[in-house]
C-alpha cells in the first residue's frame, strides 16, 4: 500500500539494525511498504548496491551522481552502461546543491546536464535534488527538455511556486519526514496546498527519520509514518494517501 520512492539501501547498518536487505525488506512489509526505489549516489557504489537489490523483486534502482559527490569517479560511458540496465527505472539523483557545496558549481551544472540529457534519450525519469538553487535547476530542466523525461523532486524543501513549476514541466514533488519535523512550517504549507494527485513518498533512509523515530536510523518502513503525517494534513484517509502515492509512482515510473 506504501511506497518508498527513494532510499539508499546500501547505507544502512546491518552491523547493528538490521541483518540484511531481506530483513529491511521484510520490516518494511510490516508496515505495508511494498515497493522500495533505492537510488545510486556514485557511479562507483553502484555495481554493489545493484547486487544487493537485484535478489528482490519489488526493489528498483537508480544510478546518478549525486551533487554533493561530482568530484567522484566519471565517465559517461559508465553512466550510459549502468542507466540501460533494466531494473534500473530513473536516471540520479542528481541536481544542483549552492547550499553545502557552492564551490562545485561549475561541476554540479555539468553534470546535472548531462543526466538531464541521458534520461530524455533512455526516456528514464529524472531524481532530483535541489537546494538553493531553484532557478538554475528549473533552467537546466527546462533547456534540456526535461518535461519529455520527466521525474521527481525528491526530499522537497522549496517553495510553492517552485513546486508549481515543477509540476508544470510533469514533475512530481516527493516528500520525506522532514514534513514531520515541528520546524518545517512552510513546508506543511506547501503539501497542503499541493494536489495529492502529483505527490510521492520517501525516506531517503539512512537519513531524516520522521517523527516518532527521529534520532533513530531511517529505513524505508517508516515511508509509512510520512503518509500518515500527510494524510492528518491534508484531512484524508491514511488509505488514499497511500493508495493515490503508490499509484503516481507507478504513473511516474511504469507508465
Ligand atoms: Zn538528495
Ligand atoms: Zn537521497
Amino acid at each position: 500500500m506504501f511506497v518508498d520512492s527513494h532510499c539508499h539501501l546500501d547505507k544502512l547498518d546491518y552491523e547493528n539494525l538490521h541483518s540484511g536487505v531481506a530483513d529491511v525488506i521484510e520490516k518494511a512489509k510490516a508496515s505495508n511498504v511494498t515497493e522500495i526505489l533505492s537510488v545510486g549516489v556514485t557511479l562507483d557504489s553502484f555495481p554493489d548496491m545493484m547486487a544487493l537489490i537485484e535478489p528482490f523483486d519489488n526493489v528498483y534502482a537508480s544510478c546518478g551522481v549525486h551533487p554533493l559527490d561530482v568530484e567522484s569517479e566519471f565517465s559517461l560511458e559508465r553512466l550510459y552502461e549502468y542507466a540501460s540496465h533494466s531494473r534500473v527505472i530513473a536516471i540520479g539523483e542528481t541536481g544542483l546543491d549552492y547550499h553545502y557545496q557552492p564551490e562545485t558549481k561549475m561541476l554540479q551544472t555539468l553534470r546535472f546536464e548531462q543526466h538531464v540529457e541521458l534520461a530524455v534519450k533512455l526516456n528514464k525519469p529524472l531524481i532530483i535534488h535541489t537546494r538553493q538553487a531553484r532557478k538554475d535547476t528549473l533552467n537546466i530542466l527546462r533547456s534540456g527538455s526535461a518535461e519529455k523525461c520527466r521525474g521527481v523532486i525528491h526530499c522537497f524543501t522549496e517553495d510553492l511556486d517552485f513546486a508549481l513549476a515543477a509540476l508544470d514541466l510533469g514533475f512530481y514533488i516527493s516528500i520525506s519526514g522532514i514534513v514531520t519535523f515541528k520546524q518545517a512550517t512552510d513546508l506543511k504549507e506547501v503539501v497542503k496546498a499541493l494536489p495529492l494527485e502529483r505527490l510521492l513518498i520517501e525516506t531517503d533512509s539512512p537519513y531524516l527519520a520522521p517523527v516518532p523515530h527521529r534520532g533513530k536510523q531511517n529505513q524505508p518502513a517508516y515511508v509509512a509514518d510520512v503518509a500518515s503525517y500527510i494524510a492528518k494534513l491534508k484531512g484524508l484517509s491514511l488509505s488514499e494517501v497511500g493508495f493515490k502515492t503508490s499509484n503516481n509512482f507507478k504513473d511516474l515510473f511504469f507508465r
